[in-house]
């Protein structure tokens, strides 16, 4: 049965033009890599500062697993805390200027464990309509009611935030800072000031500004002044590591140390790992060179796309989104690039909403100027191909 099942789904997925595949890596993540034997730019990483094979964080990791072993054998609570998860987490505490920090070992468990240890049955989740999957799961997971306002709109969340005036459960406001596949800010201030009036709490998620934006790359928060009551930040990404943390209260984080059921019942993050992190820390925080030079490969990939005629909409952060509409000229032109050394991985739903499949074009800060231009170049002629 569930053989048959699985097989007609993966022909459904197929026939749409939506199963999915994995490329092989086959060499270190550089920002050119070898994929399947050949060596490509990559305008598909997520590792914005290019840290991800930084020299310093390689020798960390070795250092941390000579002194402290691979793994972590155990969740936190069971096994014990490590003195590095503690160091980790108060670094990051400070780094974004809160009072206390929680580590996970991914954004997506930070997510789930952390909205659903905080709102339940009977509460009201107010959620932008673009949020990333992690806090869409985490919402359910919470069995809270969840109101989804219209993307970055607050006259629609005053609205659904008045018609729940009177409700009696606890009320959050949870959004992307810098929203993964579109490249722009949620409007952090007025999402305050309407959590202020309406007595809710707000939680940011900074998974793509942290280490990008704001002073010392502290993220779109600090960049606007804005205190959220729960931040999330990733550390796979602009970190070049992996894990997540929470940062908040400590009366917050200690429930969260009782609740978040990905964190309580789930290995920690190895000691060696919370001891990369922390250097990791260190450059992010020293890195200002390499985020306006990331930020300006951004402008360029946007500027030279939008004088040719393509909509490319305003960004904010150093992910350039290029909306082909249909998943087959978006998968063509991915292909067209991948065949001219340049790998960007087409995005189709339900990533993203039905007719808009797009490129995420997103450069590395260690990328050249000229890398950027000859990938630009080979964006636009694989993108008129495909439209024509
Ligand atoms: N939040 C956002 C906004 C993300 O884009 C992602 C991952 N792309 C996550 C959370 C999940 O983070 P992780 O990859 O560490 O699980």
């Amino acid at each position: 049965m569930l053989e048959t099942w699985t097989q007609n789904e993966l022909a459904r997925l197929d026939g749409a033009g939506l199963l999915r595949d994995e490329s092989v890596v086959t060499g270190p993540l550089h920002p050119r890599f070898e994929l399947d034997g050949m060596e490509v730019l990559s305008l598909s990483s997520n590792s914005y500062l290019g840290l991800a094979s930084d020299p310093r964080l390689i020798s960390a990791l070795q250092e941390g697993a000579e002194r402290w072993g691979v793994g972590a054998s155990a969740s936190r609570l069971v096994g014990g805390t490590h003195r590095a998860h503690r160091q980790c987490e108060r670094a990051l505490s400070e780094y974004v200027q809160a009072p206390d920090a929680l580590l996970f070992t991914s954004g997506y468990a930070a997510n789930l464990g952390v909205i659903s240890s905080l709102m339940h049955e009977g509460d009201l989740i107010f959620s932008d309509a673009l949020n990333h999957a992690s806090i869409i799961d985490g919402c359910r997971l919470s069995r809270a009611k969840t109101i989804v306002y219209a993307h970055r709109d607050t006259d629609d969340l005053r609205t659904k935030l008045e018609q729940c005036k009177h409700h009696e459960g606890r009320r959050l406001i949870v959004t992307d800072a810098l929203f993964s596949m579109d490249g722009h800010l949620a409007p952090l201030q007025a999402l305050r000031e309407l959590a202020n009036e309406f007595r809710a709490d707000l939680m940011v998620d900074e998974a793509h500004s942290l280490g990008v934006l704001g002073p010392k790359g502290r993220g779109a928060c600090a960049a606007s002044g804005v205190k959220a009551d729960v931040l999330i930040g990733t550390l796979g990404k602009a970190f070049g590591v992996c894990g997540a943390f929470a940062a908040a209260s400590h009366s917050i984080i200690d429930l969260m140390k009782n609740r978040a059921r990905s964190y309580v019942f789930s290995t920690a993050p190895p000691p060696a790992l919370a001891e990369t992190i922390l250097v990791s820390i260190g450059l992010v925080r020293e890195a200002d060179d390499r985020r306006t030079q990331l930020l300006q490969h951004a402008s360029r990939l946007r500027t030279g796309l939008t004088e040719k005629g393509f909509a490319v909409p305003p960004i904010d952060g150093a992910i350039v989104p290029l909306i082909l509409h249909t998943p087959e000229r978006t998968m063509r032109a991915s292909e067209l690039l991948l065949r001219e050394g340049v790998y960007a991985r087409g995005i189709r739903p339900p990533t993203v909403p039905t007719n808009t499949a797009r490129l995420r074009l997103v450069p590395i800060a260690t990328h050249t100027e000229a890398e950027i231009e000859d990938a630009l170049q080979l964006i636009i002629t694989a993108a008129k191909k495909v439209a024509s």
